[in-house]
């Protein structure tokens, strides 16, 4: 089931793929919510030589609006656990859901309450399907509002449980102690002013938020805060639970505060060393299955990007990063199989995906469909290079014409088997990997069964604006498309820098 609902913050470690996708859910910078994600699955029986890249997806745009903070949580509606959101929208609070069972399509917004500012936070507590519980700052520097959504009667309400604090709250993080005798208690830090502020709210029904305790002064933004494991892993016998705050420093960069518990939960925090620099506005703070189970933090800047720290347990812990949550542009390629190819099609899809991202480009393969088109195995294609529409045989033309499910600027890579052909100049008989000639507005390519590992991405850069061949061999661009099979080919800035500029790529949306 879910990895930790009793967690807030806009990031979290899903049940999607096998370590547990990252998904990152933060304003953008015209309007709506920017959702990303990173597939922490490395590719699986990669045979070619490159290091592993966790490659971030998105951004996707989720609704509208001038939003100002947001909390996302995997709670346990449907099977998988759907992702649950709720966003700041001007002075609205509303409420977002991901179908993550299906199409994983988002629903909403649905109205909480108005009169709300800042970085809310959410959790889902108790049993079965529990509460929604949400802390967001009032309006006019009013302090804190808590509301709550009971799911296990209906109607599904929400209600607004207490008003609390006082000043100008920018952002707060929320979480229910699962540890020692205060389980069940809530525990909510939020930056009120410029100061760090840390609130308990015992269990039951009718208690009230309390122990007001300042940490610091400095601070700005919304903080994160969890309960970590220090032990290793979460349920692990032997837990050693340490709670954990990550909050924007004013003068720029974070701070890191922790505290262990003891049996009455009043120990106090302990400011560690400040990391990282940089603008930020909001932090979002997990614990993941990477490592002995490392602190993962999403920080937000207010450019509508963001940056990725992670602190490592081994033996010499530290902060490390950041590294930037890039902005992709996006191109889709549909795949149209006419004879399979010898790597398959799978090979291909993940060699071309992690070139490109390397350079800024997030591939994308919307469909794979088989044709079964007999007359044009094998396909003749006019050899000559750069090649326009005069240049295409009459096969390529028949061919280009399956574009299936295809749309504005999408690109079709159609893989199968080339007549063997005279090269000029050259007397041996040979067959070309692939070729990008095509009808004007029906930007495809071709490549043969028997191509390398990089031909696809060789023929994506012609079709992205690369016309020329480069002349070092270790290049994608170079003629015969890239190196040996099983090292990867490079980029070059030029290159890399006029592909960006294709009008076939999607912008990224935030
Ligand atoms: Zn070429």
């Amino acid at each position: 089931m879910s990895y930790s609902p009793k967690n807030s913050g806009a990031m979290l470690q899903s049940t999607h793929g096998i370590k547990g996708n990252f998904e990152l859910a933060m304003p953008c910078k015209k309007k709506g919510i920017a959702f990303c994600w990173r597939d922490n699955d490395p590719i699986a029986n990669k045979f070619w030589d490159a290091p592993d890249i966790l490659q971030w997806g998105g951004p996707y745009r989720i609704g509208e609006g001038k939003i100002e903070g947001v909390a996302m949580i995997q709670g346990n509606y449907g099977t998988k656990g759907n992702l649950e959101l709720v966003a700041v929208d001007k002075n609205t609070l509303v409420h977002y859901w991901r179908n993550d069972d299906g199409d994983k399509s988002w629903n909403g917004p649905y109205k909480i309450a108005d009169g709300v500012q800042g970085v809310p936070s959410l959790i889902q507590a108790g049993t079965g399907k529990g509460c929604f519980e949400v802390v967001v700052g009032k309006e006019k520097g009013g302090g804190l509002l808590h509301f709550r959504r009971d799911n296990n009667n209906r109607p599904l309400e929400w209600r607004l449980t207490e008003s609390f604090g006082s000043g100008d709250v920018s952002g707060c993080s929320l979480i229910q102690l699962d540890f020692g005798i205060r389980s069940g208690d809530l525990e909510l830090v939020a930056v009120e002013g410029k100061r760090l502020v840390h609130y308990r709210r015992p269990e039951g029904i009718n208690s009230r938020w309390e122990n007001r305790t300042v940490l610091g002064k400095g601070f700005t933004g919304a903080p994160g805060f969890i309960q970590a494991d220090s032990s290793g892993l979460i349920g692990n016998s032997r837990r050693k639970v340490t709670y954990e705050i990550v909050v924007p420093c004013i003068s720029g960069g974070l701070a890191h505060f922790s505290r262990k518990p003891n049996v009455a939960n009043t120990s106090s925090w302990v400011h560690n060393e400040d990391f990282g620099s940089g603008s930020y506005t909001a932090v979002s703070l997990i614990q993941s299955n990477f490592g002995n189970g490392n602190l993962e933090v999403a920080a937000v800047k207010e450019d509508g990007s963001a940056d990725h720290y992670w602190w490592s347990a081994d033996a010499q812990p530290k902060w490390n990063g950041p590294v930037i949550i890039p902005q992709l542009k996006r191109l889709r390629v549909h795949i149209k199989v006419l004879v399979a190819p010898s790597f398959s099609i799978q090979e291909h899809m993940d060699a071309t995906k992690e070139l490109f991202y390397k350079i800024g480009i997030s591939v994308e393969y919307p469909t794979i469909e088989e044709l079964d088109i007999p007359e044009l195995i094998p396909l003749a294609v006019s050899n000559q290079e750069y090649g326009s529409i005069r240049n295409m045989s009459e096969g390529q033309k028949l061919l280009y014409e399956n574009r299936n499910n295809v749309s504005g600027n999408d690109v079709v890579v159609y893989f199968v088997e080339l007549e063997t052909i005279h090269i000029d100049g050259d007397n041996d008989q040979s067959t070309i990997g692939g070729k990008a000639t095509h009808p004007i507005g029906k930007p495809s390519a071709v490549v043969t069964k028997y191509a390398t590992i990089w031909a696809m991405a060789h023929e994506l850069g012609h079709l992205l604006g690369i016309s020329k061949h480069n002349q070092s061999d270790d290049m994608l661009m170079f003629e015969s498309g890239g190196s040996l099979y099983t090292i990867t080919p490079l980029i070059s800035d030029d290159e890399a820098k006029k592909m960006l500029k294709s009008r076939l790529l999607e912008e990224p949306k935030c």
